[in-house]
């Protein structure tokens, strides 16, 4: 059930120029599963001085407090520049937990992640759960998609992909990028027949553009649209 819980900020810290992390303690128990997320609420910023709200996927693990947000900051955001202020001891409010993002475990399967952005959020919580670990699928993938390699976020296994390969795709890397160079969409594309593509559950999120792409990709590989899992930021 849906409760509002006041939140205090443990920690706030750049994660890259123009992500950070906030970490924060609630004031009773805030149970949720990875992949679900929280509703800000940011006080007076919409018409008439209303409170407007906006949705964080807790990246942290369920188990794990306290609580991270993983957030980019967008120019003229009312929910990113209110986030970004907040230091510690500062309070905000948020109603949660929300959504069925989830992991659905099938340890017959193997599992694509498959996220743009801050849209890595929910796959690190995801990662990092008991449920995960206690049902680890037959092989787990994390296709991660940046524009500039100064933007990957969790790169060092022990920040929470242990039990996955994270495998980055950098659409305009600099010169000395030795990685994947293109979209995430080409980087799927790239796993050729060898991938066993009837055999995955595939979780997508992060902007509505690689979300589309990724679908119409999976759906001339004749993927059931039931093994397609989607979480679009925007
Ligand atoms: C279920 C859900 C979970 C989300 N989880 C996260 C999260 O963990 N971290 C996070 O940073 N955002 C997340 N978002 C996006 C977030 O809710 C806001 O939309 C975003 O932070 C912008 O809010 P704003 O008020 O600052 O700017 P707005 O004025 O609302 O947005 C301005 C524009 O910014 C762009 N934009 C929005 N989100 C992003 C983004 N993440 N990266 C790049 N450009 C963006 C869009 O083009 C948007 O139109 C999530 C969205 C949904 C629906």
């Amino acid at each position: 059930m849906k409760s509002e819980y006041l939140c205090t900020v443990k920690s706030f810290r750049m994660l890259t120029p123009t992500v950070f992390e906030i970490a924060f303690e609630t004031d009773k128990n805030l149970v949720f599963e990875g992949g679900q997320f929280v509703s800000i609420i940011i006080p007076g910023a919409g018409p008439k001085g209303r409170d407007l709200r906006r949705a964080y996927s807790i990246a942290s693990a369920p188990e794990a407090r306290p609580y991270e947000l993983c957030v980019k900051l967008v120019e003229n955001g009312p929910g990113t520049q209110y986030l970004y202020r907040l230091r510690p001891h500062d309070t905000f409010r948020v109603l949660a937990p929300y959504g069925d993002f989830t992991y659905r475990p099938q340890t017959d399967q193997h599992i694509c992640f498959i996220a743009t952005g801050t849209g890595i959020a929910p796959f690190r919580a995801i990662a990092m759960s008991k449920k995960f670990q206690d049902n680890l699928p037959n092989s787990a993938i994390c296709l991660f998609g940046v524009r500039t390699e100064s933007e990957l976020l969790y790169q060092k296994p022990e920040e929470g992909f242990q039990n996955l390969k994270l495998m980055n795709a950098v659409s305009q890397p600099s010169d000395s990028w030795q990685g994947f160079r293109g979209r995430v969409t080409h980087y799927l594309q790239s796993l050729g027949d060898e991938y066993p593509w009837l055999k995955t559950q595939f979780y997508l999120c992060g902007n509505g553009e690689m979300i589309q792409e990724v679908k119409a990709f999976l759906a001339e590989k004749n993927i059931e649209k039931s093994k397609i899992h989607q979480e679009k930021y925007y």
